[in-house]
């Protein structure tokens, strides 16, 4: 194992690769990333519903969107690693009349920046998605940009190309301790030895705080468990089927293969590292997917699962250098549409790191800064 590097990254999800591979890019290849599992992709990162949309609340959020799709679009010319993008469209119905306000002002400030979203009534939601009960629906938004891609895919690519362009990703090598000394990093230690470096970057997802604390950094990132079920094929299913959001339930539906994935948020879910499937949740979820969806009663449950998002008090992601120690910096606490933003977030760390200051899109938002000075802005588009 290397004994020395000049960046070491913590967490081998797609935040990790992601940074890893931008770093490589731009010349910086004596970067090690440490990743605890067995192998890449068991964290969230292998674990998501693989949606990629544009449809947030704020401007931040919407540009590191336009980012990230941006570079997906172009990745299987530019890594040799197919994504299986589909633009299938993100439908979000509502039926409260404040979401509804709400929605109308995030679509404004979409369209402001560019993405071709649309408030939507119910008869158009009925056209948009006629297998779906409108029981109580007022209105929603529609993009037909929005989609899915492969997660696998992504981390992968990322991973593969870091490596072919010089950067070392380890599996089975957890980070133990940080050293830090007269507030700058020393080394970071793992069983296989220690790495005397000048710079690490968080990029462990769920289990981020601890990395902090490692530090003596307080990272407000806390896992709470999600959970995903996957049907059988059902008979006439239509490729086209969007992702479709009733958005006052938390509970989503997309095409998977031929059949659907459906979830549901638990928002009395305490924090915890848990990951089995909560039976409870679970009968309350399908029950109230198939009230959603009438044709899900007569499909079968093919795969579940549950894991962890990431969550911040705002809902937003921590980006950027960490005060107080030179040298750490933290990409982490995506609170559940991290997968999406992978691609820009690893492209704005490394600028971070190599040029002082991310500069792509302007990140000052999402600083750990904003809890201490109170100018944090949640978002509202959280599923
Ligand atoms: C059910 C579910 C559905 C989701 N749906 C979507 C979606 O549709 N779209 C979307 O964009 N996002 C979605 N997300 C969120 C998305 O998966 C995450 O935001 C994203 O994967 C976070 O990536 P990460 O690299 O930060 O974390 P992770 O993928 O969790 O990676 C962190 C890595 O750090 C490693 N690690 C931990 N401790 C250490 C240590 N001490 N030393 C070394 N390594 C360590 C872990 O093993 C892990 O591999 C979903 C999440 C869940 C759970």
């Amino acid at each position: 194992m290397k004994t020395s590097a000049d960046v070491v990254v913590i967490g081998g999800g797609i935040m990790g690769a992601s940074t890893a591979y931008h770093l490589a890019k731009r010349g910086a290849t004596n970067v090690v990333v440490l990743e605890s599992g067995e192998m890449f992709g068991l964290g969230s990162t292998g674990l998501n519903a693989g949606g990629i949309r544009y449809q947030f609340a704020t401007a931040v959020n919407i540009e590191l969107s336009k980012l990230s799709i941006g570079m997906m679009e172009r990745f299987a010319t530019e890594m040799d690693q197919q994504l299986g993008l589909r633009r299938c469209g993100y439908l979000f119905m509502l039926d409260r009349d404040e979401d509804l306000a709400q929605f109308r002002k995030n679509v404004a400030v979409q369209n402001k920046h560019g993405v071709p979203s649309e408030i939507v009534d119910a008869q158009q939601i009925g056209e948009l998605a006629p297998e779906v009960n409108l029981d109580g629906i007022i209105g929603g938004s529609w993009c037909p940009r929005d989609g899915l891609v492969d997660p696998n895919g992504l981390l992968q690519g990322y991973v593969s190309n870091a490596r072919r362009l010089g950067a070392t990703l380890l599996t089975s090598t957890p980070a133990t301790a940080i050293d830090v000394h007269g507030g700058r990093i020393q080394r970071v230690v793992t069983p296989a030895g220690s790495i005397e470096t000048e710079t690490v970057v968080i990029a462990a997802g769920p289990w981020s705080a601890a990395i902090g604390a490692m530090a003596g950094i307080d990272l407000p990132i806390q896992p709470i468990r999600r959970q995903i079920a996957v049907t059988d094929a059902i008979a006439g299913l239509r490729p086209d089927f969007p992702f479709v959001i009733d958005f006052s339930q938390s509970l989503y539906f997309h095409r998977e293969g031929a059949g659907l994935l459906t979830g549901m948020s638990n928002n009395d879910e305490p924090p915890g590292f848990i990951t089995t499937v909560d039976e409870d949740w679970k009968m309350h979820h399908l029950e109230h997917a198939m009230e959603r969806l009438p044709l899900l009663g007569d499909a079968g449950i093919a795969a579940e699962w549950a894991g962890l998002y990431e969550v911040t008090p705002d809902d937003q992601p921590i980006l950027g250098r960490l005060p107080g120690i030179d040298g750490l910096v933290c990409c982490a606490g995506f609170s559940g549409h991290g997968l999406m933003h992978g691609p820009a977030a690893g492209l704005l760390m490394a600028e971070e790191i190599l040029d002082g200051r991310a500069h792509t899109i302007d990140i000052d938002a999402l600083r750990w800064t904003r809890f201490e000075t109170g100018a944090s802005v949640g978002e509202y588009n959280v599923v």
